[in-house]
């Protein structure tokens, strides 16, 4: 079989990683932080499914994470609806998950090196999967900013559930995970007038767009203040996924391999990033195994997935790009928070179409 390398150890290389170990690939990942880290994310995962997960050998998501039921959404600081999940969301913070899926890597007989920025002439194109992630670097020049921290030792009936907290320019979503830990991470439209770091800075972007109360929360909350993540200069949507994108030459137009962020940016109310990048893995990995295998060729391996997954994700990617500036227009905003209101907002029905092919 042919080897494999992988550049960047999170979600989607890990997993991918974890994988192609248990088909009996050689497998490298090649990651520039080091585990355990903390990142910016909502930490809760909906939407891939537990048999998908098992086939991967990643199915530890499920039985360490806290399993939701409930949700409550928030619209200008007061509650709009309130309602069952109708899919069980996982909450797992990316600092266990992220770094149980390395140990489970290497346990395998995966080589992670870790502390180490894929350098563009470093390695061959063929047998290279990127799972580097969104890119920091967008030309579009992204207009948002992530934020997230760690509230510990809450009381106990504070949250029930996930709340999700929609706000004037932004959004935040607020979820237990393991340990008693709870997660509040939100999306803003940068503001150059707001200054500082940690829960003062998240407590300003959270009163800037009219989410006063939930600000008063957290900052009535001990926090981790190491837990404290930020992240920037990020485009929505579909990713560039030339070689050219990335330093390297080649044929114009040539494509490297992407998976999970790298691919393509769901935009996050979904909650349905991390199961995209698991599910884009699951669906990596029967082409890379033709390809090791000697059955396709590296390009033909590549453009077939990347076909495969363009068809599978189009319908989630186009509806959560329709949707996401309704929640940042005036208009579509109040339009919205009378639909769920009065009970008419079809829930059920988006929350499937954004997590079905
Ligand atoms: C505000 C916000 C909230 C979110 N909330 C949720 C949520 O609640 N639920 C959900 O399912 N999804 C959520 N998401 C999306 C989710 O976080 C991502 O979809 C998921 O992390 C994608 O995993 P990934 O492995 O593709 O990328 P990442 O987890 O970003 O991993 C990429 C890795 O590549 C490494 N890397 C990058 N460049 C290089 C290089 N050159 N060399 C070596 N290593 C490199 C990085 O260090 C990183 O570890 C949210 C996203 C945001 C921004």
């Amino acid at each position: 079989m042919k080897p494999i390398k992988i550049v960047g150890g999170g979600l989607a290389g890990l997993s991918l990683g974890v994988y192609l170990r248990k088909l009996g690939v050689d497998t490298e990942i090649i990651e520039a932080g080091f585990y355990p880290k903390h990142k910016v994310c909502g930490e809760f995962i909906c939407g891939v499914s537990q048999e998908i997960l098992s086939e991967m050998g990643v199915d530890n998501i499920v039985t360490d994470s806290v399993h939701h039921r409930d949700m409550s959404w928030w619209m200008d600081d007061a509650v709009v609806m309130q309602d069952s999940l109708p899919q069980v969301a996982w909450g797992i913070s990316r600092y266990k998950l992220d770094e149980d899926l390395a140990g489970k890597f290497e346990q395998l007989g995966g080589v992670l090196t870790t502390g180490k920025r894929f350098c563009s002439d470093e390695l061959a194109l063929e047998g290279v999967v990127y799972g580097s992630g969104k890119r920091k670097d967008s030309p579009k020049k992204g207009r948002w900013i992530g934020l997230k921290i760690h509230a510990v030792d809450i009381p106990a009936g504070e949250v029930q559930g996930i709340e999700m907290h929609v706000g004037k320019r932004g959004y935040m979503g607020v979820c237990g995970v393991e340990d008693g830990r709870l997660n509040c991470c939100g999306l803003f439209r940068i503001d150059q007038s707001l200054k500082g770091r940690g829960v003062d800075l998240i407590c300003q972007y959270l009163e800037a767009n009219g989410m006063v109360s939930l600000a008063q929360r957290l900052s009535s909350w001990s926090v981790d203040a190491r837990s404290f993540s930020a992240t920037a200069g990020f485009a929505l949507g579909e990713q560039d996924t030339s070689l050219a994108s990335r330093g390297r030459t080649g044929k114009a137009g040539a494509k490297a391999f992407c998976i999970g962020d790298a691919l393509q940016l769901i935009p996050p109310f979904t909650g349905n990033g991390m199961s995209m990048a698991l599910e884009s893995s699951q669906m990596a990995a029967g082409w890379i195994v033709r390809y090791a295998g000697g059955e396709l060729s590296w390009e033909e391996a590549m453009s077939g997935y990347h076909d495969e997954s363009a068809a599978f994700f189009q319908k989630r990617m186009m509806l959560s790009k329709g949707m996401h500036p309704l929640f940042f227009n005036r208009f579509s905003r109040s339009i919205l928070k009378l639909s769920a209101q009065t009970g008419v907002l079809p829930f059920e029905y988006l929350f499937s179409q954004l997590r079905r092919p």
